[in-house]
Parts: C-alpha cells; sequence; structure tokens
C-alpha cells in the first residue's frame, strides 16, 4: 500500500471511532467502486508511435456523478490515483457537494511533450474513457500539469464521441467553452473564507495575525494577496528557489505583480511601475515552515510537515491549501504542541465547489457573474467550516478529524437512504 493510500485510510479509520456507521457504510468506502487502466497510443511529431499508461478512478458515487481531476505526472500510478479519488469523496461530501469522488491522470511528463502531442495525449485518453465518463456519470477537471486548455481539448473529444456538445464533463475550461467565472482564483478564495471565518470565531484581529505561506503560486499567491488585502500581516512567501521574510509585512500585491513580469520572487513595493526593493531577509524553505508566525499556509506541495520536522514549526494554526502537506505522524506531533490544524479536504475545497457551480451553469445554460459565484463560494465555505467546527468542538476533536466525521455522516445519511443491513433486519 502507497503512503498516500495508508494515510488516507488512517485517518478514514480515525474518524469511524466516534461514528456510529452502519457496517454497509463502511464496507462501501474501504474499496473503490470502479477502476480503469487504460494504454493511449500516441502518434508523436518523429512519425514515431507511444504507448502511454492512463487511469481513472470513481471511488464512490453514492452521493451523486464522481467527480475529480486529471493529473499528467511521470510518477502517476494507479495507487496514487486511488487515494485522490478517496479523498475527493470525503472533499465533495465536507462540503456537501452532489458529487462522489474520482480522479485521473496519465504517467507522463508533460514538458517533453509538443503541444500538439500533448493535445493527441489529451484527446487518446478521452477515446479510451469515454464510456467510463460523463455530465451524469463523471466529471473531469484540471489538477497537477493540467489547464484549461487542456480541459478544453478533453471536453471536446468527449463532445465528438457522443456527437453532441457536452460542457458538463470537464470543469476548469476556458470561459469561451463554458468556463466559469472566478474558477482560476477559486481554490485561493475558498481558503480565505475559511482561515477569515476561523480567526473571527476566536477572535482575532487580522491587523494582529501574522502569516507565512510556502508555495507562491496559483492557489498560494491568491490567498496571500485576499489577506494581505484583509489586513493580515503577511510576513513570509517563498516558491521552489526559495522564500523571503520581512517583520513588518509584505506588500504582498506588489510581490505578486514583480513574480508574474520577472518570474521570481522579490520583497518589493511597487508604485505605477517603478518597484522598489524593502528590507527583508531571504530564507530557505524549511526556515518559512519554522518561522514563529500565527498562521501557516503549505499551498505548494505534498508531505511538507513530517515527523522530521513537525516537532520545529512555532506557528498556532496551518491552513492545508496544498493536499496532503501533513503526514499523519507529523498530526500526532502537532497535536500534542497545540497547533490547530485546518485540512485539505475543507480549506482547498474552493476549487471543487466553483467546479460545482461551473457543472450547474453549463446544465442550465445561465451563466453567473463573477460577484454571484463570488458570493456563492463565500456562503457554501463559511457554511462548512462553521459546521466543522462545531462538529469538533462536539466531539473534541481536531478539524481534520471532524472533517472526517462530518464527510462520513452525510455519505452514511444516503447509504442509509437507501436500506442498509440494520434497515433490512428491521424489517424481514
Ligand atoms: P502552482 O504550480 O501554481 O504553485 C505551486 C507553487 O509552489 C509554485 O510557486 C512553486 O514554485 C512552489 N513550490 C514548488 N516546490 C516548492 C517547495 N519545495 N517549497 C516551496 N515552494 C515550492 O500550483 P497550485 O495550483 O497553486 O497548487 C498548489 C497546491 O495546492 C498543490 O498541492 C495542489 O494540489 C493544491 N491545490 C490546488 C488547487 C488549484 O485550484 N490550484 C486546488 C486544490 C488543491
Amino acid at each position: 500500500m502507497s503512503a498516500l493510500l495508508s494515510d488516507a485510510s488512517q485517518r478514514l479509520d480515525r474518524a469511524l471511532r466516534y461514528l456510529d456507521l452502519s457496517e454497509d457504510a463502511i464496507l462501501h468506502l474501504r474499496s473503490p467502486k470502479a477502476s480503469l487502466s487504460v494504454s493511449i497510443p500516441v502518434r508523436m511529431d518523429d512519425g514515431s508511435l507511444q504507448v502511454f499508461a492512463g487511469y481513472r478512478v470513481r471511488y464512490d458515487d453514492t452521493r451523486g456523478p464522481t467527480k475529480g481531476g486529471v493529473r499528467f505526472h511521470p510518477q502517476v500510478n494507479l495507487d496514487e490515483v486511488q487515494s485522490l479519488a478517496f479523498w475527493m469523496t470525503f472533499k465533495c461530501a465536507a462540503l456537501n457537494l452532489p458529487y462522489g469522488g474520482a480522479k485521473g491522470g496519465i504517467t507522463v511528463n508533460p514538458k517533453t511533450l509538443s503541444p500538439m502531442e500533448l493535445e493527441r495525449l489529451s484527446r487518446g485518453y478521452i477515446d479510451a474513457i469515454a464510456d467510463f465518463i460523463g455530465p451524469n456519470v463523471d466529471i473531469l477537471a484540471p489538477d497537477v500539469y493540467t489547464n484549461p486548455r487542456i480541459m478544453s481539448w478533453m471536453m471536446d473529444q468527449y463532445s465528438i464521441i457522443c456527437r453532441q456538445f457536452s460542457p458538463g464533463v470537464v470543469t476548469g475550461k476556458p470561459l469561451a467553452v463554458g468556463g466559469s467565472q472566478g474558477r482560476d482564483t477559486a481554490t485561493g478564495q475558498g481558503a480565505f473564507f475559511v482561515i477569515d471565518t476561523v480567526m473571527t470565531s476566536q477572535g482575532r484581529s487580522p491587523q494582529k495575525t501574522t502569516v507565512a505561506v510556502q508555495g507562491f503560486g496559483n492557489a498560494g499567491a491568491v490567498v496571500a494577496m485576499l489577506l494581505a488585502e484583509a489586513g493580515y500581516k503577511v510576513v513570509a512567501v517563498s516558491d521552489s528557489h526559495g522564500g523571503i521574510y520581512a517583520k513588518q509585512g509584505l506588500d504582498v500585491a506588489s510581490v505578486h505583480r514583480f513574480k508574474q513580469e520577472n518570474k521570481e520572487i522579490q520583497a518589493v513595493y511597487c508604485q505605477n511601475t517603478v518597484c522598489n526593493l524593502v528590507d527583508h531577509e531571504l530564507i530557505s524553505n524549511e526556515e518559512l515552515l519554522n518561522l514563529e508566525v500565527d498562521i501557516l499556509i503549505p499551498a505548494a506541495l505534498e508531505n511538507q510537515i513530517t515527523e522530521q520536522n513537525a516537532d520545529q514549526i512555532r506557528a498556532s494554526y496551518i491552513f492545508e491549501v496544498a493536499n496532503g502537506p501533513i503526514s499523519v505522524a507529523a498530526d500526532d506531533i502537532l497535536a500534542t504542541k497545540g497547533v490547530l490544524v485546518y485540512p485539505d479536504v475543507l480549506v482547498n475545497a474552493g476549487g471543487v465547489t466553483v467546479s460545482y457551480f461551473e457543472w450547474v451553469q453549463n446544465r442550465s445554460g445561465l451563466y453567473w457573474s463573477e460577484a454571484t459565484v463570488k458570493e456563492q463560494l463565500r456562503e457554501k465555505m463559511v457554511q462548512e467550516t462553521k459546521a466543522i467546527e462545531a462538529v469538533a468542538k462536539t466531539y473534541q476533536v481536531s478539524a481534520r478529524t471532524a472533517a472526517y466525521i462530518h464527510a462520513l455522516n452525510r455519505i452514511g445519511e444516503t447509504i442509509e437512504a437507501k436500506g442498509s443491513r440494520r434497515y433490512f433486519q428491521n424489517h424481514r
């Protein structure tokens, strides 16, 4: 069993301790509903043929069609795809989206392919899995190294196969082919709503709250900018090359602008077109994780906080914007240190939530304004954050276990509604 799958199953076991879930529901959740492995032949630009391995796993569809991203990465394998599909099941249930969980991927380094080879591979993947997916069955989305253009090719290929325009089979599409306003910033925006809700409930003022963000990418940069706009003091950010720290707080919008223009992180303050360096220290990614700040936001990669470094963490709160940045062993160490961890299944769920909005818009044919998307997202993130906090209080458990309990309750309820052993025994 992979480390990812073992972590996932340990977290399920922890939540199950607190619930009187029927045996049927537990059995349902122990194994994926369907896993598909495919070979995708692709004609390369030089005329040769290469065959790529692809996967799609539909973990559980108790609550609706399955939903999950497609990852293009050299390390993609069936085990990883299964664990990510399992996580999606919980994320969708925790946010009360009418979906089950799925995931897909192709074992490939997309940087080695030309744009035309990438298009043929994306369309070939859909040719191979078309019978397994659909707007009412299983809906795809972007993940690591896949983007709106790839989603557009995938949706187009599915539409060609079905002989009808089918935008609802894929989310994260460009606006011109049925994408949603606000999808590109949804993960960071959703994370901001979660963090702000938690801080407000703890009676903390933004001005007195310091923040460090590891990973100044799509998700990390947006949440850092929104926090700074709301008055939080973002003192450190980093990317794969290292980080910057400024005790007085960074002007995050300037740092972001500089990164967009120059592809590097610098502690700058920009006025009109002129950017000047401000007082700062250069720090490594390890140093960023160990900073004495109120909030630490891992927004880069998995497994950044493990039993090797968990003891050195000095933040009071961690909000997981990245997927799986903290190992199970590290979770236990952080808990004994009193660090409050808010889990990925809640914190980064803004992305899948706006994907859901995109699917709703595709099915109704009525498209929402950016303000409507933002307001609907706010409502959902605030509501589910408060619900998970209430579960944590009732059961005296971590926010992570509470999020799993919250999701499991919903999945269990749906299974019960269809009749479980308990029901059939009592109504013989
Ligand atoms: P991205 O590629 O845009 O950004 C990742 C950032 O992390 C980049 O700035 C990169 O330089 C930096 N980075 C890479 N290695 C690093 C390291 N060792 N230390 C510090 N920084 C490092 O990716 P993203 O879309 O922002 O996703 C980031 C995380 O959020 C991933 O775990 C992803 O699964 C998760 N996530 C993203 C979304 C989304 O919609 N973007 C949704 C859900 C979850």
